[in-house]
């Protein structure tokens, strides 16, 4: 590294670290890399969609963290998790063989040109004209030491060629670990353990954040009535609506079952508790289309219970509060909000 190169990078590191404090951003080697890569303004992408996530929260979201990693700097940084990374050794090593045979040939090669050319100069010293026949069979050495170098080097370029497909598929597969870990497969929302990563976080940093928990009314019945194929696609339909409320920094999550979250930055209850009624009223007007019965089915409703982060709140206990609202919304008849 030049010292210029080296006085930027110090110099970056000394920007980043402070925006990570700041942040609330734990410091792991991804999360250096990341906020590296925010403060050296490389990737304008992932500048701005950091800077949309810090106009909604004080810290760092884990989970939009993990995301920005893997879409902007661990395609093109090295990568490895468990037998990922024995795959990668095991090709380092193979990759090394190649090399130091490539390079064993290429200094044999050298010692072969050396002990020839020291003979030729040895007999021009002597102001002696190699003949020929003293010339010919150092050249056919030399042509064959050539071709095994050309040969190894073929060899070696074919495997960094694969090295390079493997690389990229490990890559690949890699994301897609990083992804199952994060989201609910069916919904495609954010699953329960990020939900509770998230939570943590933001209550440890005192994030101002209302939580919104909702309960599909009587699931069980449309499972028991039209079966649990048609049931999974009731969640995803209310999973899709979700996901469209999810503006402004808002982020949802299938809390278990047929249960769901969503995480408010910066509300107080009273615009939290709106959002869920309007929430609530497009899940009353919703209809799914059972295909196999040729039905539109209709009458779904949920129950929502609303909190908001309060100074001495821990997750725990703010969860348990949402959850404490949802269940007197069941009691009170259901498909309504609380508090009220
Ligand atoms: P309540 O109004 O009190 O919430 O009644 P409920 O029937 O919705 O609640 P209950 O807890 O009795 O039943 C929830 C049902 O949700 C039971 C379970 O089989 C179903 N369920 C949970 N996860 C899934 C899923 O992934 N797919 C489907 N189809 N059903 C699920
Ligand atoms: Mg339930
Ligand atoms: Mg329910």
């Amino acid at each position: 590294m030049k010292d210029h190169d080296f006085k930027k990078s110090t110099a970056n590191l000394k920007k980043a670290v402070p925006l990570m404090v700041k942040h609330h951003v734990p410091t792991t080697p991804e999360n250096y890399a990341l906020w590296y890569t925010y403060v050296s303004e490389i990737v304008p992408e992932l500048n701005k969609e950091i800077d949309l996530l810090l106009k909604n929260y004080e810290a760092m979201p884990v989970v939009s963290g993990e995301v920005l990693y893997r879409n902007h700097i661990a395609g093109k940084a090295e990568v490895d998790l468990g037998n990922l990374k024995q795959n990668m050794e095991a090709m380092a090593v193979e990759l090394s063989n190649s090399m130091t045979d490539a390079i064993s040939d290429t200094s044999h090669f050298a010692e072969v040109l050396t002990t020839s050319f020291d003979s030729i100069s040895t007999k021009l010293e002597q102001e002696k004209t190699p003949t020929l026949d003293e010339v010919m069979p150092m050249i056919r050495e030399l042509v064959d030491e050539a071709r095994d170098i050309r040969d190894s080097t073929d060899f070696l370029h074919d495997q960094l060629k694969s090295a390079g497909d493997e690389i990229t598929k490990l890559k690949k597969q890699l994301a897609r670990v990083q992804c199952d870990a994060m989201f609910d497969s069916m919904t495609k929302l954010y699953n329960r353990g990020t939900f509770d990563k998230d939570l943590s976080l933001f209550c440890d940093a005192q994030q101002p954040l209302s939580l919104i928990l909702l309960d599909i009314d009587h699931f069980k019945s449309f499972n028991d009535d039209l079966g649990h194929v048609f049931g999974d696609t009731i969640l995803k339909g209310i999973a899709a609506r979700l996901l469209q409320s999810c503006q402004g920094g808002i982020t949802a999550y299938r809390f278990g079952g047929e249960e769901f979250a969503l995480i408010v930055p910066n509300k107080p209850l009273r615009v939290a508790r709106q959002m869920a009624e309007s929430l609530r009223l497009a899940i009353e007007k919703m209809t799914i289309k059972d295909r196999r019965r040729g039905k539109t089915v209709g009458n779904i409703t949920a129950s929502f219970g609303v909190a908001e982060l309060a100074p001495e709140d821990d997750s725990i206990r703010l969860s348990e509060r949402a959850d404490k609202q949802l269940y007197s919304a069941k009691r009170a008849g259901r498909n309504r909000v609380m508090p009220y």
